[in-house]
């Protein structure tokens, strides 16, 4: 951490902070330029409770941090991919093949559930998804079956064999979401729910992190830092979009950049969701192409029976012979993108 005193600043402030610094077990190198002094705080600085101990301090002009605020999912202390084991045959990360889970917005019915389910199997998808708990914006909008949702998850992964994804959105329902959940997802609107996140923490499943629509990096990475803080050693970062200023034509603006970026800041996988961040099926087929070439790890893409009658997010949905003809080409891409890495 780095200290730049005001020019203003005199020998008292100086040893002030010195002392402060020293009490968190920090080594401190005096600098003295010829207007301003700067105090390098050799040490671990994530001791620290927060660097505004400092930045209030008087004649301190400014604080930078030079370690990471996120360090256990930082590249900074594990330098190789995590690989997060799904099931004893899917993993997802690393050199590992292209992991792609499919299926409706919302669990609508048994029959529904488990026809997608074989549907997107034979596609070649590798994790079901469905909603069992939706959150929605409008009240009286269909808010998903909950537990029964549940159960019908667990049939057609009983019929299929398919590891299955689904959201928590209620600490309350940890218990059962857990009992038939591979992996636990953390939807975009949660993403700072920290006492969520907290619990999410204390579990043994892998928990899918999507992007709050207005997260910075740096938020979703500490959101992710949280999780990992609590004895989680399995998680998996998932970009949705982010809410820019035009909602006319896209749902979301997709941030494709983020994928690489978290690659290169974190060692847990990443995966897109080209469905939630468009809002728009004629968009998934270019944007999981390019999701794929910039480095994702997997893809969650929306699927449905019907999708002109779903219950959520239909114009998103792809019919499943347009998921299985798109299946074929993402694996092409897929090849071509692990040539190029
Ligand atoms: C979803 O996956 O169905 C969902 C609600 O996604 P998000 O949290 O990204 O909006
Ligand atoms: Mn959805």
């Amino acid at each position: 951490m780095l200290i730049i005193m005001d020019p203003e600043a005199n020998v008292e402030n100086i040893n002030k902070v010195i002392k402060k610094a020293e009490g968190y077990e920090m080594k401190v190198i005096v600098n003295k330029g010829e207007f301003q002094t700067v105090l390098a705080l050799i040490g671990n600085e994530n001791k620290i409770i927060t660097p505004d101990i400092f930045a209030s301090m008087d004649g301190v002009a400014d604080v930078q941090r030079v370690q990471v605020s996120f360090p256990l999912v930082s590249r900074q202390l594990k330098k190789q991919d995590s690989i997060i084991q799904i099931s004893p045959e899917v993993k997802i990360g690393g050199k590992n093949e292209l992991i792609v889970m499919s299926g409706p917005c919302s669990v609508e019915s048994e029959d529904g559930i488990i026809e997608t389910a074989k549907a997107v199997k034979k596609a070649g998808a590798k994790i079901l998804r469905g909603g069992a708990y939706k959150p929605r914006t409008a009240p009286r909008t269909f808010e998903g079956l909950g537990e029964l949702g549940l159960r019908f998850l667990a049939q057609a992964k009983k019929e299929t064999g398919l590891p299955i994804i689904t959201e928590l959105m209620d600490i309350r329902d940890i218990e059962v979401v857990c009992e038939i959940a591979d992996i636990v997802q953390i939807g975009a609107r949660n993403m700072q729910n920290f006492s969520l996140l907290n619990e999410v923490g204390k579990i043994k499943k892998p928990v899918l992190l999507k992007r709050g629509m207005s997260a910075t990096i740096e938020e979703w990475l500490l959101a992710g830092e949280r999780i990992i803080n609590n004895g989680n050693e399995k998680l998996i970062f998932c970009e949705r979009g982010i809410r820019s200023f035009d909602s006319k034509y896209t749902r979301n603006v997709f941030d494709l950049s983020a994928i690489p970026l978290i690659k290169q800041l974190s060692h847990f996988p990443i995966i897109a969701d080209p469905s939630h961040a468009t809002g728009k099926k004629s968009l998934v087929k270019s944007m999981s192409f390019a999701s794929i070439m910039s480095g994702a790890d997997g893809l969650m893409i929306e699927t449905h029976p019907d999708p002109e009658n779903a219950l959520s997010d239909g114009p998103q949905s792809l019919k499943f012979h347009e998921f299985e003809e798109l299946m074929k080409d993402l694996q092409k891409v897929h090849t071509l993108a692990n040539e190029l890495y």
